[in-house]
């Protein structure tokens, strides 16, 4: 093992969306393809594949185009010098069981398990819970010592609250309203959905509602296995399905003839379909790939407005094979700062971690253990910083990240064989994810997404907008909605 650990060198070009944008495949990866598909998808995030699986299955023929040369786009992972690190395989509701039993197979299923262990480490508390609304009223009525009853009530109002009604309360006047001046409490219930989605105690309740209904509720699940099995299982299953995929394609321009889409300009070839449905942010795809000349005036203000979710950093740490890990728990949501803070999480001068520890169970036949620390950032506080204050910044954030760490494994320092991070503009690169982010648009791009067919015929958006269509499982729930409406559509067409 090597006296210091290995660290990634920093890239000899600058990597951001101009350079992939400009260096993209040629038409070589477009070999043999049809002049015209029923459905032309854009992009492999899980909406994307998702979709595409939905359509190949109704009989349509799929054309799927990613630019990068690896399915899965956010849901991704890398290899690394014997490694493997997965990106966003953290955790998820138990809904996810049921969309890949129903829309992939059950084979991928099966390999849903429960996370047995969260924890949280912070100067308010420190406990363990499995993440169930049973373990979390009896850790606020027994360990922060409020009223039962209250509990039930904060219960009962969140599952009264509709999506469709105009609710004005924020998730702060709703804290204050059921726990008054309880931070403890409201740092128990915020921390993990500002981690996960970047969410803010100044937004929506009803936002708030929703995700904790759905994920704080029956506790967390992985997909054990790690996410090059599942996305490698969800490539066979579209082959199967006759689903052409093309990597390193990028699509450069939507076309749009009387109102109506009809095809794409993909590394530089045109190829035409009956309908098309977008996998990349509702951002891009409105404004660069179609063109905001195409819609109306006022969709495109409302799109102005549309926010999108705040982007992550991540250190990889890759342990030496000879050496392993004492047991701290699955996911340790880690902070040293006095209070839930959402501006703090996001923060250049990083206070809170969540460390997702992968033991070898993960991934048997490797035998190794890694960890991945997310960290919670803002695009902007990387976008522009010269190459010298990024690779220092990056820098720092490792060294810091390793020494948060040896709280809970002391000698961590002697066990790790690599290092890598990742940073906001390391997300933009490699998935065009509109400022990195990484849980998509706040709700509010529901709609605009929503809306988009009936701008332009044939045009559909499939991806993370909006609290309830983010994450792996909205974003594969998402992609079933809109190839069921897709599917509509073509049969439309083919009726009149
Ligand atoms: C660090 C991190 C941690 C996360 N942790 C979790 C977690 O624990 N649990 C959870 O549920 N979710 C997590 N997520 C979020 C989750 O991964 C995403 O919400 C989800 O995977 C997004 O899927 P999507 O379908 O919206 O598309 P994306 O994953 O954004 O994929 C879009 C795809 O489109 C491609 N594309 C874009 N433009 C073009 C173009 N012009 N031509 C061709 N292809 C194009 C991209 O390359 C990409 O593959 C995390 C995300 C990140 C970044």
């Amino acid at each position: 093992m090597p006296d210091i650990p290995l660290r990634a060198k920093p890239p000899k070009i600058k990597k951001d969306r101009a350079h992939r944008e400009t260096n993209i495949g040629g038409k070589s990866h477009l070999k043999d393809t049809r002049d015209e598909y029923d459905v032309i998808v854009i992009g492999s995030g899980l909406a994307g594949l998702t979709s595409a699986n939905c359509m190949a299955k109704q009989g349509r023929k799929v054309l799927l185009l990613e630019q990068h040369y690896i399915l899965g786009g956010l849901a991704q992972y890398f290899k690394r010098r014997g490694h493997i690190f997965d990106i966003s395989l953290h955790g998820f509701p138990i809904g996810m069981k049921k969309t890949l039993r129903k829309y992939w197979s059950k084979e991928l299923a099966n390999n849903i398990e429960q996370v047995k262990s969260v924890r949280f480490d912070n100067p308010q508390f420190t406990l363990e819970t499995t993440f169930t609304r049973e373990d979390f009223t009896r850790i606020i009525v027994e360990e922060f010592g409020i009223p039962e009853e209250k509990v039930v009530g904060f219960y009962d109002h969140l599952a009264a609250m509709n999506y469709y009604d105009e609710n004005t309360m924020t998730t702060r006047e709703m804290f204050e309203m059921f726990f008054p001046g309880r931070t403890d409490v409201w740092r128990l219930l915020m921390e993990p959905i500002s981690y996960a989605n970047g969410s803010t105690l100044d937004e929506p309740a009803i936002s708030y509602g929703i995700v904790f209904s759905n994920f704080m509720s029956k506790g967390v699940y992985i997909y054990n296995g790690g996410t090059d099995d599942m996305i490698n299982k969800m490539e066979q299953i579209l082959i199967d399905n006759g689903v052409d995929i093309r990597t390193k394609c990028l699509v450069q321009k939507i076309h749009v003839e009387n109102g109506i889409a009809t095809g794409v300009t993909v590394n530089g070839q045109r190829i035409k379909a009956k309908c098309l449905i977008s996998n990349a942010g509702i951002h891009p795809t409105i404004n660069k790939l179609v063109g905001p000349e195409n819609f109306s005036k006022d969709f495109i203000s409302q799109l102005d407005d549309v926010k999108v979710n705040t982007s992550s950093c991540q250190v990889y740490i890759g342990i030496d094979k000879e050496e392993d890990v004492p047991y701290f728990g699955d996911l340790v949501f880690t902070s040293t700062h006095p209070e839930y803070d959402s501006d703090a999480l996001t923060a250049m001068d990083i206070t809170s971690r969540t460390y997702s520890v992968y033991y070898p169970e993960m991934r048997p036949e490797r035998n190794r253990y890694t960890i991945v620390a997310s960290i919670n950032s803002k695009y902007n506080d990387w976008a522009d910083l010269s190459d010298a204050e990024y690779q220092t910044a990056k820098d720092k954030m490792i060294d810091e990240t390793i020494q948060s760490l040896e709280k809970y494994v002391p000698n961590i320092r002697e066990k790790i064989h690599y290092l890598e991070a990742a940073t906001p503009r390391t997300v933009e690169y490699y998935t065009l994810s509109h400022m990195g982010t990484s849980f998509g648009t706040k709700f509010d791009g529901l709609k605009i997404s929503q809306e988009l067919p009936n701008q332009v015929k044939g045009l559909y958006h499939a991806g993370s907008v909006g609290i309830i269509m983010s994450g792996w499982l909205g974003a594969a729930n998402y992609g079933v909605i809109i190839s069921n409406s897709a599917d509509k559509y073509i049969a439309s067409l083919e009726q009149s």
